[in-house]
């Protein structure tokens, strides 16, 4: 028995909500898949997915509201909910789209999470908390590639990592593990899917306006714009862009990290 046909699975499946009208299914438009779409980076690439000519899952955990006025405003989409750190959830996730959108063409990993402390004061259970987005990124796109991409032999996965799983950040260590991880991921399975048309490949976004950097104080941004030659932090938008690009067109761009940091890192 396969993990997706899995009793968790089924019990999953029981789980999982998605807005999608049965109508909207046999759209035909391509479909992209955007993990934490409700909010931040994932709400710009959603937007910009869709002005691709897209119809986009806007995927959330906690952000219905936003999600579905999101999905709501780009017409031809719908919200979809699951919790990337329980299995039995993305097992729920991938059957629903199965019969919300019936295909998926584009999958953004960009849902991520993080804990704030130096080495000493990490709970264990921090740790965990955050490297389990990792294990939901790697499950889902699993998922994903054996209910969808590999069936129609195409398809493009964009990890949305950081610069910080490069330079490392003090206070992160649990994080930059795991976007370091993801960069990995990324090249990893480009090479296991060469000679199909599945592109992989990472966006590291470096200091982005959004609800994550919000928290920061005031004296750690200070800090953090004296490194960035650009002298401001990015917007969501210019992250999207480059994703719609990848998802788009580049067509010969294929295992890379693409930095989109203002200069303060190049690989
Ligand atoms: P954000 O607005 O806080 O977005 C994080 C998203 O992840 C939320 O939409 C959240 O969904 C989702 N999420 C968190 N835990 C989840 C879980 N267990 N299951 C499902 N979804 C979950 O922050 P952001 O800045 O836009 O970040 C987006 C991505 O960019 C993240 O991967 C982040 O690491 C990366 N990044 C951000 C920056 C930056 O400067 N902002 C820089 C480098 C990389 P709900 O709200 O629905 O719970």
């Amino acid at each position: 028995m396969s993990e997706g046909e899995s009793e968790v699975g089924k019990r999953g499946e029981r789980r999982a909500r998605s807005e999608a009208q049965p109508s909207e299914v046999e759209s035909g438009k391509p479909v992209a898949l955007v993990t934490g779409g409700g909010t931040g980076i994932g709400a710009a690439c959603c937007r910009a997915l869709a002005a691709e000519g897209f119809r986009v899952g806007v995927h959330y955990r906690s952000s219905e509201d936003k999600a579905r006025a999101l999905a709501d405003s780009l017409g031809d989409s719908f919200s979809i909910r699951a919790d990337l750190a329980v299995p039995e959830e993305i097992d729920a996730l991938v059957a629903e789209l199965k019969d919300a959108a019936g295909r998926v063409d584009v999958l953004v990993n960009n849902a991520g999470f993080n804990v704030n402390a130096p080495m000493l004061a990490m709970k264990l259970d921090d740790y965990d908390a955050v490297a389990g987005m990792s294990r939901g990124a790697w499950y889902l796109t699993k998922g994903i590639l054996r209910r969808f991409m590999l069936r129609r032999k195409s398809g493009r996965i964009i990890n949305i990592s950081s610069v910080v799983g490069h330079t490392g950040n003090p206070g992160q260590i649990p994080y930059t593990m795991v976007k370091a991880g993801l960069d990995a991921f990324t090249k990893s399975l480009a090479q296991e899917l060469a000679g199909r048309d599945i592109l992989v490949n990472s966006v590291a976004p470096g200091f982005i306006d959004t609800e994550m950097t919000g928290e920061l104080p005031d004296d750690v941004k200070a800090a953090i714009l004296a490194r960035i030659p650009q002298q401001r932090m990015g917007t969501p938008e210019e992250v999207a862009d480059v994703v719609a690009f990848l998802a788009t067109r580049g067509s010969y761009v294929n295992g890379c990290v693409i930095h989109v940091n203002g200069g303060m890192f190049g690989g």
